[in-house]
Formats: structure tokens, C-alpha cells, sequence
């Protein structure tokens, strides 16, 4: 079987050098070493400041959320964000887990990000937050979506969870927003087995940040608030560094996929519109069907010769009934959802495999 993706596995020896310190060291979780010395190898190379690692994409959502604000509602307060529904559903559940109401704002048809034009009819009192999704990568419109949230006085936070490394004019599109996360799941780009990050614009975000991933712990007798769990260990930081060692050749297969993929498929299926001034990551190798009969024929099709591609991101999200979110149709997500598949992409594939594929959907597509 050929599945969507495949975690991407370091070398045994590198990682059993980094857990033989752990066993020499006896420190296995609590900002360990080897915790810190990825926070500043992911700083360097993402070029940014303020990075806080977490155990995982979801937390470093509702960590986000909580230090800037966004949830902790008063005595008959209900805060709302605007958010998209065409992103993995922990964009979405994580605000609802926290208690604010996800307020859908359909997308762009190219880009496949909010579409910002949309956002400003969506905001009410209880507005707080926009939460958009880099989705695939792709760089949301930043500057239309800073200059809204300025101008109605909102937080911004990115789920960044598919944009680890990608440049915007140069610089990481990861400082956009009064917050960007990551997730380190072994699916995504570059992993830590489960993991996250947060990238916060302001240092004292992070400094609060940092007590709540503990508990609200700040000395060996104060408890300052509440907190949760929210901490990377040492084993999950060893992972890491082994693959950020490795990352850019991760990124360099990638895109020798894309461009097979690419050279195979032409202008026969449509591809997402990569905003113009980004470095893109290769992350994952979305195509977009004529319908849903079509993308049925085209999975169907794949299945047949042991090729799993997966729908991303099936079904759109302002259709799932316990988000409870209310009317809010949005029309071109729904088509989008309904058409959208993800072709298998990690560096093992072969080029008789991936032109196998490219095939097979081009045959599907008659
Ligand atoms: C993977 C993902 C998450 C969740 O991250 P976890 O580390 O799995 O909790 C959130 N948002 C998006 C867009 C994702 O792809």
C-alpha cells in the first residue's frame, strides 16, 4: 500500500546519541535540555523569536487563545472568533473546546485561505479573534488580514500547523499575527512524534505562555493561575532535532514529488494558487476534481492499485452539526471540500510510482 504520507524516520544511531544523554542526564521532561536546545535550533532556522514548544498542534492553539485573551469569558459573555471551515477540524474544536463560538467566513477559490473581503460582515460585539489557516502552506492574505483585525481592535492567530519553513517576502510568514502555531505531529512536515509550537509576537505573550504550559506554576510554592499540561519531553525534542537535521532534504524530496506530480498532470486537474512572494514547503500535493463524482472515480481508481490518497479537508467545516456553529453558509468551501484530494507525497517515492499515479488520475479525469 501506498499511503497519503509517511512519517519521516531519522537515523537510529543520531537519535540513540541523544537518548543515551537523556539516560545520562535522568531528565526526562520539565524544559529539559534538550527542549531548549531545539527552541533555539527551531528559532534559527525559522528565523523568529518567542517560540514556546508544547505537546502537541491542538494545545498550542487553545495556549495561544488563552494567553492573548481570546477565551475566559466573563458573566454572559459568549466570545466569538472568525475562523475558516476548510482546515483540519482542530481549528475549529479547539476554539469550541475553549469556549469561544467558531464564526465561519468562507474562503478564496484560488488561494484556498478566508478570503479576507469576507471577514469584516462577520464581526460582532462579542468578536474577539481571526483565526486563519495557512492552509496546505499556502500564505493567507496577512497584510488585509492584519490591517482588519487592527482596525476593529481583534487578536490574530495563525494556525500555521502546515506552513513550518515557509518564507513571506523573505522572512518567515510565521511572525504574522499576534500568534502562529505549529504542530509537530509525525504526519506533518517536521515532527517530534506529537508535538507543537507556539510563535508569539510579543515576549510577555510568551512569558505567559510559558507558566501556563505548567500548570500556572511559577515557583516550588506559588501557583499563579491556571494552568494545564501542555509540555514537550525530552524524548519527543530528540525526535526533533533529528529531523531538523534533516529538513531540508525532506523539503528537497518533496518537491521532486511536486514537480513529477506536476510535470505528469499539467493543467488537467486544478492546483491551489500559491500567493505570489512565498517559499512554499512542498507540505502536501492537494488537487482539486472537476466534482465529487469525479474525485470518487479518482479514489476508487487508486485504491485499485494500492494507493490510499486522502481527502483533505473532508467534509467543509460549517457542516459539521457539533460545532454548533450556527447558519453560516459558505459556499465555496462546501464545493472545494467536495472535490479535493491529496496525493500521496514523502521521499521514499519513486518515479515510476508517482508517474503510476499521475496516470491513473488522468485516466480517472476522462
Ligand atoms: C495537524 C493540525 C492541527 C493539530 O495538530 P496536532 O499536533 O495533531 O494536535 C491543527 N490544525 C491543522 C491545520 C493541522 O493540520
Amino acid at each position: 500500500m501506498i499511503p497519503v504520507t509517511k512519517p519521516y524516520f531519522p537515523s537510529r544511531e543520531k537519535l540513540d546519541k541523544y537518548i543515551d544523554g537523556i539516560y545520562e542526564r535522568q531528565w526526562l521532561t520539565n524544559n529539559g535540555v534538550l527542549v531548549q536546545e531545539l527552541t533555539r535550533r527551531l528559532e534559527e532556522y525559522l528565523g523568529v523569536e518567542n517560540l514556546l514548544l508544547v505537546s502537541n498542534g491542538t494545545l498550542a492553539l487553545q495556549i495561544a487563545y488563552r494567553a492573548l485573551g481570546v477565551s475566559g469569558a466573563g458573566p454572559g459573555e459568549r466570545p466569538e472568533a472568525i475562523t475558516t471551515p476548510f482546515t483540519f477540524i482542530a481549528t475549529a474544536s479547539s476554539l469550541k473546546w475553549d469556549g469561544i463560538e467558531p464564526v465561519f467566513v468562507d474562503i478564496d477559490p484560488e488561494t484556498w485561505c478566508l478570503a479576507p473581503g469576507n471577514i469584516e460582515a462577520a464581526i460582532t460585539p462579542n468578536t474577539r479573534a481571526i483565526v486563519p489557516v495557512h492552509v496546505f502552506g499556502n500564505a493567507c492574505d496577512v497584510e488585509a488580514i492584519d490591517s482588519i483585525a487592527k482596525k476593529h481592535d481583534l487578536k490574530v492567530i495563525y494556525d500555521g500547523c502546515h506552513a513550518f519553513g515557509v518564507k513571506y517576502k523573505g522572512e518567515s510568514l510565521l511572525k504574522h499575527g499576534d500568534a502562529a502555531t505549529l504542530s509537530f505531529h509525525a504526519t506533518k512536515l517536521f515532527h517530534t512524534a506529537e508535538g507543537g509550537a507556539i510563535i508569539f509576537k510579543r515576549k510577555e505573550d510568551l512569558e505567559r505562555a510559558k507558566k501556563m504550559i505548567n500548570f500556572g506554576i511559577t515557583g516550588p510554592e506559588t501557583i499563579e493561575e491556571i494552568g494545564i499540561n501542555a509540555k514537550l519531553n525530552e524524548f519527543q525534542a530528540a525526535m526533533g532535532l533529528c529531523v531538523l537535521d534533516e529538513i531540508e532534504q525532506i523539503v528537497r524530496d518533496r518537491q521532486c514529488v511536486t514537480e513529477i506530480y506536476d510535470s505528469c498532470l499539467g493543467d488537467k486537474v486544478q492546483k491551489q494558487r500559491i500567493q505570489t512572494g512565498i517559499s512554499y514547503n512542498h507540505a502536501y500535493y492537494p488537487i482539486a476534481l472537476k466534482d465529487e463524482n469525479q474525485l470518487i472515480t479518482v479514489m476508487s481508481s487508486l485504491r485499485d492499485c494500492g494507493v490510499l490518497a486522502r481527502r483533505y479537508f473532508y467534509p467543509s467545516l460549517e457542516s459539521v452539526t457539533c460545532l454548533d456553529a450556527g447558519y453560516s453558509d459558505c459556499p465555496e468551501s462546501r464545493k472545494l471540500a467536495e472535490r479535493i484530494v491529496c496525493l500521496p507525497i514523502y521521499s521514499e517515492l519513486r518515479t515510476e510510482e508517482l508517474i503510476n499515479i499521475a496516470e491513473k488520475v488522468l485516466e480517472a479525469c476522462e
